[in-house]
């Protein structure tokens, strides 16, 4: 057993991570097995993304984790201007303009045991590199997906409005669709109605009019699923949002995902089932063509 030393998935060698307050090489970025991150999943993060230079809705990525810490009464060790200045400095230490920026906080190095009361240490770490989520020409040509078995975690179990450590609803979910030999499950909330998929956001359009789950559907509220609303607006395209079934799901006349990393990807087949013609549709392309124009602006 070599416990990872020829581990092919391993991180590049000269990356740099901050890490508390310093940027130091990826070996000597470690977190203690004593980190309640680690035994419990406390702990809260965002995946942002920065475009030509300039890190895309950074401050409402940083909202969205004072509020998931909030939820989880996790005090930030950091004010929002240090974050925002350790993001892009991260950034330039990996020689990055172009990348995708993970930025976790952890409840810090405790005993065992559960109580958050026994840490008083939470730590900070930030990732920068390159990421490529799907490949390349799904963009093109659309995306198949399933929808899931694994429901949605509910809102008073765990809301899926806190971004947390604790992703193992999800990952769950991503090891069916992986099962199934595609990349993304849409996964429906207790209630049977659909809410998200494991990494992105669901948006369907029937009759011309764009919808997408409400917030209580019990689903993270994406800052890309943002974005693609403000675009829908500002096209004048029919909105709403609204509970959908599976039937709408296949019924739809076309299908696109949002998320950070995705961005915005069209789906063209769910269950095996081709989504209107089975290929990427007009507005999904329209949209996309608008959010390349948005995150560039
Ligand atoms: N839903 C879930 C469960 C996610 O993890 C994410 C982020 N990867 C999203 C939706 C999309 O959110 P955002 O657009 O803010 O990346």
């Amino acid at each position: 057993m070599d416990f990872g030393k020829t581990n092919k998935f391993a991180p590049k060698p000269n990356l740099k991570i901050f890490l508390d307050g310093r940027i130091v090489p990826v070996a000597e970025a470690s977190i203690s097995v004593f980190d309640h991150g680690l035994l419990y999943g406390d702990g809260v993060f965002e995946g942002i993304r920065s475009y030509g230079g300039k890190v895309f809705r950074l401050d409402e990525h940083l909202k969205r984790l004072e509020e998931s810490a909030r939820a989880i009464r996790l005090t930030i060790p950091m004010s929002r201007p240090e974050l925002v200045k350790a993001a892009y400095d991260t950034l330039k230490a990996n020689g990055l303009t172009d990348g995708y920026i993970r930025l976790v906080v952890t409840r810090g190095v405790g005993y065992l045991g559960l109580s958050p009361n026994r840490t008083d240490c939470p730590s900070v770490f930030i990732i920068a590199d390159q990421i490529e989520l799907y490949p390349k020409e799904l963009y093109d040509k659309g995306m198949a997906v399933i929808s899931c078995s694994v429901q949605r975690n509910h809102p008073n179990a765990l809301s899926p409005r806190i971004k947390s450590l604790n992703y193992l609803n999800n990952i769950l979910a991503k090891i069916e669709a992986l099962d199934a030999g595609v990349y993304e499950a849409i996964m429906f909330n207790t209630q049977g109605y659909v809410a998200e998929c494991t990494g992105d956001n669901l948006f369907v359009v029937r009759n011309g009019a764009v919808e997408t789950p409400p917030l209580n559907a019990g689903i993270l509220e994406g800052v890309t699923r943002n974005a693609a609303i403000e675009l829908v607006r500002k096209r004048g395209l029919p909105f709403r949002e609204r509970e959908l079934t599976r039937h709408d799901l296949y019924i739809a006349d076309e299908c696109f995902f949002t998320g950070t990393a995705a961005e915005i990807i069209p789906v063209t087949k769910i269950d095996g089932r081709p989504i209107g013609t089975g290929e990427p549709g007009p507005i999904t392309k329209q949209l996309t063509v608008d959010f390349k124009k948005l995150v560039m602006d």
